[in-house]
């Protein structure tokens, strides 16, 4: 869900954030500072909810010093997301050097830092004693924490990639400072789960924020199992181009031919997209996702050519675009394969996932076969 946009970048919030939102408002308004004083409920709920808000606010200034950074050093961003854990900004690229990235990561923690003194100041300037002081000491924890939190050396943490970009600078591989940084971001993300249970199992009263932690631990676990996948296919496509991971194109459709007979095509030799001819010229492309503009057409009344995306409309990629350029593409466009075409605008193939993927097991193999010759 969309809820504005800050500087150019869309700012969206998930379900899970909506969620914890209304449960931090409700929190603070009831078990939270404000219960000692003598208020109103509806001085309280009120209160609660302004403070919830502050807080987010704050997060959401974290997000936008790595953003602001970031585009600062020549990488696009278009959006940053907020959810149960708190933010996440949508880079559409790498960092280029480990000083860029060290620095990327290191402004959102420091931002929190420095949000958090600026509301200690305030706490101080109206007294902590009144509600909206003690809101702004509130406010100040907070974010010092949410700061030191972010500091921890696990992946997708800003701390780890702090540590990503240190390991690669002493390294000089990016490759080899992800596989360290990973894997003390998970020895990292077992002791979230490990003294997460201890406090859970120990004390009944604490069993909450115990599993809480726990939960933390699992997440961090997932997110940095997917983060060291990413990287190693990085890796894997590494000088590759997209002719090279390119899978012929299947038998081509002629363009007479009927939504039926393509569905019968598709069933029978597995490929999810073919070509679509007139004689030697090529009109377009037919994939599966194609067949949703079938609307309540049968499939036996439609052509091929009122459903394929023409050849003009295409995202494509030359041969010798930059294999990890197409892997970019296939998941920010989210499409199941992308036609590789050469300057005279005839089909070399598609490059699909399962290509992509299917180099991961092969890179590793020769690793170990021949360790000196993969580079
Ligand atoms: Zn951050």
């Amino acid at each position: 869900m969309r809820i504005g946009t800050i500087f150019g970048i869309d700012i969206v919030v998930s379900l899970s954030w909506l969620f914890i939102f209304a449960f931090v408002a409700w929190a603070l308004a009831t078990v939270g500072p404000f219960q000692a004083m003598n208020l109103t409920p509806l001085a309280r709920i009120g209160l609660g909810v302004l403070t919830a808000l502050c807080f987010f606010a704050s997060v959401l200034i974290h997000e936008l010093a790595h953003s602001l950074v970031a585009r600062r050093r020549g990488i696009p961003i278009k959006r940053i997301t907020l959810f149960m854990f708190g933010g996440v900004s949508n880079l559409e690229g790498e960092p280029s050097t480990a000083p860029v990235e060290a620095w990327i990561a290191f402004v959102g923690p420091l931002t929190s830092i420095v949000l958090g003194f600026v509301f200690l100041l305030i706490s101080i300037a109206v007294r902590p004693t009144n509600a909206l002081g003690l809101a702004a000491q509130y406010l100040a924890w907070a974010n010092v924490l949410l700061g030191v939190f972010n500091l921890l050396p696990a992946f997708p943490l800003d701390g780890g990639r702090v540590l990503h970009a240190l390991v690669w600078r002493v390294t000089k591989s990016r490759y080899r400072a992800t596989q360290i940084a990973a894997t003390i971001g998970k020895v990292v993300a077992w002791l979230f789960v490990a003294y997460g249970g201890f406090v859970a199992l120990s004390d009944p009263k604490s069993a909450f924020s115990g599993l809480w932690l726990v939960f933390i631990g699992w997440f961090l676990l997932q997110a940095g199992g997917a983060e060291r996948m990413h990287a190693e296919l990085e890796h894997a496509l590494a000088g590759l181009t997209a002719k090279d991971i390119a899978e012929p194109p299947p038998q081509a459709l002629s363009a007479d031919a009927t939504a039926d007979a393509a569905l019968q095509l598709m069933m029978k030799t597995g490929h999810r997209a073919f070509p679509v001819m007139l004689g030697e010229q090529l009109l377009g492309i037919l994939s599966m996702s194609d067949f949703a503009k079938l609307g309540d057409r049968a499939p036996a009344q439609a052509y091929v050519t009122s459903l394929m995306t023409r050849t003009d409309d295409l995202k494509r990629v030359s041969p010798s675009t930059d294999a990890n350029e197409v892997l970019r593409l296939l998941s920010s466009t989210g499409l199941g394969q992308i036609p590789v075409m050469d300057d005279a605008g005839s089909l070399v193939g598609f490059v699909t996932r399962e290509n992509v993927l299917r180099r991961l097991p092969l890179r590793r193999e020769l690793e170990r076969v021949a360790p000196k010759h993969a580079a």
